[in-house]
């Protein structure tokens, strides 16, 4: 392993010429690699893609998977279906389903019923007010949660070159149209972003944009170069494209293009960053990604990572501890670690608060203060981000020392407060409050100014089941 930041040009030629090739559940028998599996964990694969979204591609499966090392390679993990991922009863469920191959209606309609069980929509993903133009129209598309920043998710970044077997976003790439937030209207990111001069930031999200043709990005960013849009000083591009595909970066045939906008961007005095999803260093070692990452950064533009922890992945602080190191050694500016969601296959990935934040500080206390920009371990809930500062012991209660790095209302923010001190908790709705108050000191607020972000979650958690066929058997 090098840690070298030269370009080498055959390697990265050769890579530029892979073709895309993509593989889904439809096609996991289709897999070389996964010829020397047991039969029983293949079979396990599809009943558990049956119900969580899959996608792979040829570059994630040849370059970054160690085969010698499955299935506890963290590479394999993070994009291939585990029997875990589902609870032992959905697993048997759809298990029986397929092997007694049932209609296609009635494994359907379990696999709707399931879904509908992993909290399809967690805090913050859809709420019933979509920001509105003239405060009347509402803005499909758009997500406007923190005064500063508004997330824009582009309808041609509905997808990524590969899925992440934790997503929380999950339930938009499950093929249900209603879950999907998407826009393709450009005017109406503009016409807002022009009525809403406190907007500093905007962050083009997904899915993945960088799946986006240049000439859509191109649609929706150039405009933003007129002096009408001088408030918005940075243009940030969430993507896990330099794990999945960095030959987008290098050998698409747009990707010249790509880096030219990118250059426009910066020369005309936006700040470009691409938060860059990563969760493992070794998602950082390949001659393409080394390029790519070379290439980004000599347009002007940033690269910030962040991603969450998670177990049989990267809950280690040496992993951490060494990401960040290649990070900063590659010119990339760590930025957040989260906590994982409470949705989808969490209880598979989940790790206690309490850990997360050993985890964290082991892993800052073993890299100097140019990788300390990373923030966390924090959690977006309803409420703002959240982090776990530590864990200690005050007025003889042993406590969750906690701050919000983004809130709702920006004076949340940087003020320390206290939960009761709980081993097992791993997300923000196990938490009650210290020295036994009754609630913490943003709660009644939230809950009066903020009633629709409650709403949207209560009905996700208890959407209605869809009724079973009579003959299901189940
Ligand atoms: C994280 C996040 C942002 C950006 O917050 P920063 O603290 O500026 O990184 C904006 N909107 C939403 C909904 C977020 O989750």
């Amino acid at each position: 392993m090098s840690y070298s930041n030269a370009q080498p040009k055959r390697a990265v030629a050769a890579e530029s010429a892979r073709p895309f090739r993509v593989h889904t559940q439809r096609n996991l028998d289709r897999i070389d690699a996964l010829r020397g599996l047991s039969e029983d964990r293949r079979f396990a694969m599809k009943v558990v893609s049956t119900v969580l979204p899959f996608r792979v591609n040829d570059y994630v499966i040849e370059e970054l998977i160690d085969w010698d090392r499955v299935p506890d390679d963290p590479i394999f993990q993070l994009v291939f279906p585990q029997q875990g991922m589902l609870s032992e009863r959905h697993f048997d469920r759809i298990a029986d389903l397929l092997r007694a191959e049932a209609a296609p209606a009635t494994l359907d309609a379990a696999v709707r019923e399931i879904r509908a069980e992993l909290n399809p929509h967690p805090a913050g993903q859809l709420e019933s007010n979509l920001p509105k133009l003239d405060g009347e129209r509402p803005l499909e598309g758009l997500q406007h949660k923190y005064r500063e920043t508004v997330l824009f998710f582009p309808s041609q970044g509905q997808t990524c070159h590969a899925y992440c077997s934790f997503c929380f976003r999950w339930a938009q790439f499950v093929g249900d149209k209603s879950l999907r937030i998407a826009s393709n209207e450009a005017s109406g990111l503009h016409a807002y972003l022009r009525q809403h001069s406190q907007v500093t930031d905007l962050l083009i999200t997904g899915g993945d944009p960088m799946v986006m043709k240049t000439r859509h990005l191109e649609a929706y960013l150039e405009p933003l170069l007129r002096p009408e849009f001088d408030h918005v000083q940075s243009i940030r591009i969430g993507t896990k494209a330099l794990t999945f595909w960095p030959q987008r970066f290098v050998g698409d045939a747009d990707s010249d293009q790509l880096m030219a906008l990118l250059e426009r961007l910066v020369a005309h005095g936006k700040h470009v960053a691409l938060m860059a999803h990563t969760n493992h260093w070794r998602e950082l070692e390949t001659d393409t990604a080394r390029e790519a990452i070379a290439r980004l950064r000599a347009t002007g533009a940033e690269i910030r990572s962040q991603g969450p922890l998670l177990a049989h992945i990267n809950d280690d602080p040496e992993v951490w501890t060494r990401m960040w190191r290649t990070q900063v050694r590659l010119g990339i500016i760590p930025y957040y670690m989260f906590v994982q969601r409470d949705t989808g296959a969490q209880h598979y990935f989940e790790v206690p608060l309490v850990r997360a934040w050993e985890i964290y500080r082991e892993a800052i206390q073993g890299v100097s203060g140019l990788a300390r920009t990373a923030r966390g371990p924090s959690m977006s809930a309803g409420p703002g981000k959240i982090e776990i500062q530590g864990v200690t012991e005050v007025a003889g209660e042993r406590v969750f020392v906690l701050r919000f790095l983004q809130g709702r209302n920006p004076d949340w923010v940087n003020r320390p407060f206290f939960a009761r001190f709980d081993p097992k908790a791993t997300w923000l709705d196990d938490l009650v409050p210290a020295f036994g108050e009754d609630r913490f000191f943003f709660t009644d607020e939230y809950l009066t100014r903020w009633p629709s972000a409650q709403a949207a979650r209560i009905e996700s958690v208890h959407a209605p089941e869809p009724a079973l066929p009579e003959a299901s058997g189940l």
